[in-house]
């Protein structure tokens, strides 16, 4: 029988791969607290409606990628394609729309059915942001700058450029949706059959196409700026002034647009050109209505999430592998007095490990090649008199340490 291989679209995450993602979700959580938010944890999979309801019918994901099926007792239930909609749910849910602002910060794996390639899988994580309550523009502002403290603490600022656009509100949509209809309208011809589509049911979407010919056609449509309403316009501008404030340096581009439905006004992404077509890493904006679509009381809210997989390339460095302490114990006799050295050192905190068989040369080439950083031997004489000879294995020094003191001469 053949052995079953992983999904496609999925990975195995081990070795590296586990600790260049460990670091990046550590890194956002540790900074995510710093800036006032908490931890929440939703299932990963919710009633169909949650996501259909919310990401907009026209919406790729809703449309195309979304793994839906019936459960045994005939629910409809979808794997979380993205994190936002769960996370109105949970506050709906909780009464916690009483109870604002609400800041939170998520973490785990999120499911679409997309075409595998690097830096898109069907199994993939996000980490993500969302502050739920304030209207004002200081709170998108505050998101921004924690995503951009997040890619400062992993290295990976530098590679990256923020973009920034508004979809203003809903006066200045209608006017810009109206320019944009008009305007494709005229190139039907050159619009790929997805953007056809879109036409009809957002054509704002468009703007977000990965189509070569539509993206040549975008580049010569309107942008929202003159049909922006003077409250819209406010908003952006106090927007960029909070970012200078924050310290963070970003660009316009007014062909930013979020791929769900529910944005108004803040529409942003940090993109680079170091990991191929796959260039967006961080993405977000306002999506004001989005808690009343889903039957709560309307309540602003701005958020962001992030490609996991995507950061974790970009580090510039994998985390190196823990180094342990490897215990070697000379002759059946010391095995006894070294698994209890083994133990006094992990009540500590230290990491160290004992092999199961093997002499001392086995396990003096099994100690380097693991990368412990050093060796506590202990033959029979040794333990007789209570010492333990310790090798530190970078430099080769070699010591006499009596066993009471191993912990305070191990100890980093
Ligand atoms: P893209 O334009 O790359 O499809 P998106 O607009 O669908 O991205 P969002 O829904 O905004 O992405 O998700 C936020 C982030 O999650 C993205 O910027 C990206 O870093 C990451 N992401 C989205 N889809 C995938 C995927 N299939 N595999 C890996 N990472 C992904
Ligand atoms: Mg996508």
């Amino acid at each position: 029988m053949a052995a079953p291989q992983a999904v496609r679209g999925t990975r195995d995450l081990i070795g590296e791969d586990q600790r260049r993602h460990q670091h990046v979700v550590d890194t956002a959580r540790r900074i995510a607290a710093a800036y006032g938010f908490d931890e929440w944890s939703t299932p990963i999979f919710e009633a169909t409606t949650v996501f259909s309801r919310s990401l907009g019918d026209t919406s790729d994901v809703v449309t195309k990628e979304m793994y839906t099926f019936e459960d045994r007792g005939g629910e409809s239930v979808t794997l979380r394609p993205e994190g936002t909609a769960g996370v109105c749910r949970a506050l709906i849910g909780n009464g916690l729309t009483q109870s604002l602002p609400q800041k939170v910060f998520y973490a785990g794996p999120m499911f679409r059915y997309e075409r595998p390639q690097k830096g898109r899988y069907r199994q993939f994580h996000q980490i993500g942001l969302e502050l739920i309550g304030p209207s004002e523009p200081l709170a998108d502002a505050e998101v921004i700058a924690c995503g951009w403290a997040i890619l400062q603490a992993l290295g990976v600022a530098g590679a990256t450029v923020l973009e920034l656009n508004t979809l203003g509100d809903k006066p200045s949509r209608e006017a810009y949706r109206a320019a944009l209809v008009a305007f494709f309208d005229a190139h039907r011809g050159a619009l790929s059959a997805d953007s056809l589509a879109r036409l009809e049911r957002n054509p704002l979407r468009i703007l977000d196409s990965k189509d070569e010919g539509d993206r040549r056609l975008v580049a010569d449509a309107p942008t929202i700026a003159p049909y922006l309403s003077e409250a819209a316009a406010t908003f952006y501008t106090q927007l960029q002034a909070h970012l200078r404030h924050f310290g963070v340096p970003f660009r316009e581009n007014p062909r930013i647009v979020r791929g769900l439905d529910y944005y108004g006004h803040t529409a942003f992404e940090f993109v680079t050109d170091a990991l191929g077509a796959q260039g967006t890493v961080m993405g977000g904006g306002r999506y004001d209505g989005l808690v009343e679509e889903m039957g709560g009381p309307a309540t602003p809210a701005v958020g962001w999430a992030a490609g996991v997989e995507r950061l974790a390339m970009l580090l510039p460095e994998a985390p190196s592998a823990p180094a342990g302490i490897a215990i070697i114990p000379v002759g059946e006799a010391s095995e006894a007095a070294a698994v209890g050295v083994l133990q006094a050192l992990r009540t500590a905190g230290l990491r160290a490990e004992m092999a199961y068989r093997g002499n001392l040369k086995r396990r003096m080439e099994r100690a380097n090649r693991t990368g412990a950083r050093a060796a506590v031997i202990l033959g029979e004489a040794e333990v007789a008199s209570g010492v333990a000879q310790v090798k530190d294995l970078a430099s080769g020094a070699q010591s006499t340490v009596p066993l009471a003191d191993l912990v305070a001469h191990l100890s980093p």
